[in-house]
């Protein structure tokens, strides 16, 4: 069978980085130099390398996003799968857009990055990227990230380790796959509804007020120019309703028809605001539930709703719909 053509789009990261004079990772020159260290890719898939750009990941602005999207739309167009090496510290968030605009695409996105240099003896990258490219060659249309022993729907998944190897995980959503001895894939890889709206795309609102509360927070209102407010609430959605300002910051939101939507601060499970008194008087007072939504898919779905212009009413049906996949 003739090889799959696989298109292998760099933006960055630890994977392609070079320690400086002081030992400290920057962004290196040697990222074109991937398929000649890797060059085991070449059997598994018709490889072609195209750059985007060369970032440490942290630095990415919405438009680098955006036109990662677009970029990938016209490489797919050639392309059977396309692999996206990405630094890990924003890759969820990435993978959460992406996952979004993308979820129409038909083909696999496989977002895939390194703790570790290419160049160092006990990288990772080299076995990420082996694992990647094989996705990548598989035809399964998801976006998701390939990390360690797994991939991980992008909508679903979240870094949570500055260290392990295995650096991400999709706490409320299986694995897609498993990469151990044999690379196995699971049934609800690539079968989920596509419900994203037709308007999203155009825009990813930034203008977003994010609050993680701890006990004793002040809590100010949200500045001039905001469109849209994420609160990271305490376990299943509570917050400490009796304050005054947390009061007058509801009422500020709702006044000024600014929606407001609760993620839990915990990793695994999510809001329910049936659970707890407060989280009823959170609801009461306007507070959308992000439900299962990671931080990152929240903050996505947020900020392409209201980048197509979506009113706060708007906003609370976008997060009763999984538009890809998203656990909800
Ligand atoms: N700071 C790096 C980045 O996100 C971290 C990494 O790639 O692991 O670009």
């Amino acid at each position: 069978m003739d090889k799959r053509r696989v298109t292998l789009i760099h933006t960055g990261g630890t994977l392609g980085m070079a320690p400086g004079a002081d030992d400290s990772l920057a962004p290196g020159p040697s990222l074109n130099r991937i398929l000649e260290q890797v060059p085991e890719l070449e059997q598994l898939a018709d490889l072609r390398l195209v750059v985007a750009f060369n970032k440490d990941s942290t630095t990415l602005e919405p438009e680098n996003i955006l036109g990662l999207a677009r970029l990938i739309r016209e490489q797919a167009a050639h392309s059977d799968g396309i692999v996206l090496v990405h630094g890990t510290d924003t890759m969820a968030y990435t993978a959460s857009v992406l996952g979004f605009l993308l979820a129409g695409l038909g083909k696999p996105v496989v977002l895939t990055g390194a703790q570790r240099p290419l160049a160092y003896i006990r990288t990772d990258a080299r076995g990420n990227l082996v694992d990647a490219v094989t996705l990548a060659s598989r035809g399964i249309a998801e976006v998701g990230i390939c990390f360690g022993d797994h991939w991980l729907r992008g909508v679903a998944a979240d870094k949570t380790s500055v260290h392990r190897y295995e650096a991400f995980e999709s706490p409320n959503l299986p694995p897609l796959a498993e990469l151990g001895l044999h690379v196995q894939i699971h049934p609800h890889a690539g079968a989920f509804p596509r419900q994203v709206p037709a308007a999203v795309g155009l825009a990813l609102e930034s203008a977003i007020e994010v609050y993680t509360p701890f006990p004793g927070m002040p809590w100010r209102l949200p500045g001039d120019g905001t469109r849209g407010v994420l609160i990271q609430a305490y376990g299943a959605g509570n917050l400490p309703m009796g304050r005054p300002d947390l009061q007058a910051l509801f009422a500020h939101c709702r006044s000024t028809a600014l929606p407001v939507v609760l993620t839990s601060q915990c990793l695994s499970g999510g809001v329910d605001l049936d659970t707890y008194e407060l989280g009823a008087q959170a609801r009461e007072l306007g507070a959308i539930s992000g439900g299962l939504h990671t931080r990152w898919a929240a903050l996505a779905k947020l900020a392409l709703a209201l980048g197509a212009g979506a009113s706060a009413e708007d906003v609370r049906q976008a997060f009763t719909c999984s538009w890809a996949g998203e656990p909800l």
